[in-house]
């Protein structure tokens, strides 16, 4: 046979998977195994999103719609960036995807040419380097700073000849860091500067703990070399819609709509509808969701220094990140062996010396973590 995919080959399996395995079939040995590996509210999806979604698909909105999406939510996206992100937006520089995983992927090939080198602020999410690969663009990665997770002056340093893109992500999986507001105008500055285009990955947007989340495209001259992306997951639970968008110039949207009508044509049509549910509905499920999550976290960052950790800011997203002595892939199995107890290594983000633990998970089961991380 001859040989497969090099360009896949190459690319390496996600550290996050030794571990979560493990968990899975310890737990399938009925071992009680506490999983705070987890990327995803443990929360249903708000009903009325559901019954949109159910009543879209009963009327018969069951065929193929517009590869960008249907107008209805396209429409509602370019109204929510326009109110509340500090940028204006329209309709036609939206387009909805099967999830922001896909527009990140969508937005890498729609900008990137063999060659060209994307800029990854470490720790990051484990995805953007492969999708970057996958576009056959090279990458640079810059480590943030290990005390605050913010940007400095030496991320100047780091933009060479060929970087064209920067992928910015805040809050961050998986430190939990919100960039303020001086690390978000380094880095549109250097943006500007250098002529670099930044992809702004802003799904944890609406989980902010006193935080205030600053929209990098809102910034002067930034709308137009910027990328944002967003999504239903995190904010309204809706990690197995498959709906999240990107919002970009028209140029770099109809790039991005042309690798959609060749791959996925579109996300689920009816699956649409419950998403302009969500934008178009009450607001009330997002911030129940974001204080239960302020409430775990309030609970367990405290709980983690009291063991003598250092942890990262975690000023948003759902994560605890933890610095740890010594080799975090083995004190991550040693955490499943001997406590039962599942996080996820921080070499996968490009930092060892961490773990990250998810607080997407009942009071009872972090207390319980807890209790047992003490005892080893
Ligand atoms: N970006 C970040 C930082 C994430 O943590 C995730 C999911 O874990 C995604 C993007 C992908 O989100 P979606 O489910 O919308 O594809």
């Amino acid at each position: 046979m001859r040989s497969l995919s090099e360009k896949i080959a190459a690319i390496a399996p996600s550290a996050t998977i030794e571990i979560s395995n493990a968990a899975k079939r310890m737990a399938a040995e009925g071992v009680d195994v506490i999983s705070l590996s987890i990327g995803e509210p443990d929360f249903d999806t708000p009903a009325h999103i559901k019954d949109a979604c159910v009543d879209a698909l009963c009327r018969g909105e069951t065929h193929y719609a517009p590869s960008a999406g249907i107008p209805a939510l396209t429409g509602a996206i370019a109204e929510k960036i326009t109110r509340e992100n500090g940028f204006a937006v329209q309709q036609d520089e939206v387009l909805v995807t099967c999830g922001a995983k896909d527009a990140i992927y969508e937005a890498m090939e729609a900008v990137l040419n063999p060659g060209d080198e994307v800029l990854i602020l470490d720790p990051a999410w484990v995805s953007y380097e492969p999708c970057a690969r996958l576009a056959g663009a090279g990458v640079r990665h810059h480590p943030l700073s290990p005390a605050t997770f913010q940007v400095d002056d030496t991320l100047l340093d780091a933009v060479g000849p060929r970087t064209k893109m920067v992928v910015v992500n805040s809050p961050s999986n998986p430190s939990g860091a919100v960039l303020d507001a001086a690390s978000i105008r380094l880095i549109a500055d250097i943006c500007r500067d250098h002529d670099l285009y930044a992809l702004s990955d802003e799904i944890y947007e609406k989980l902010v703990y006193g935080k205030e989340h600053v929209s990098l495209a809102s910034l002067e001259g930034m709308a137009e070399r910027t990328i944002t992306v967003n999504g239903f997951s995190k904010a309204y639970a809706m990690t197995g819609w498959r709906i999240g968008y990107a919002v970009a110039p028209r140029p770099i949207i109809r790039q991005m709509e042309k690798v959609q009508q060749h791959t996925i044509s579109h996300p689920t049509t009816f699956a649409m509808f419950g998403a302009v549910a969500a934008l178009r509905g009450s607001q009330d499920c997002v911030e129940a969701m974001r204080r239960e999550f302020e409430r775990r976290r309030d609970y367990v960052i405290p709980a983690l220094r009291d063991l003598g950790y250092v942890t990262a800011p975690a000023d948003g997203a759902f994560y605890a990140y933890v610095k740890v002595d010594g080799d975090d892939m083995a004190i991550a199995r040693s955490w499943l062996r001997d406590a039962h107890v599942a996080v996820t290594p921080g070499t996968a983000f490009g930092t060892p010396g961490w773990l990250r633990a998810s607080y997407a998970t009942s009071m009872e089961n972090l207390k319980a973590a807890i209790g047992r991380i003490a005892r080893v």
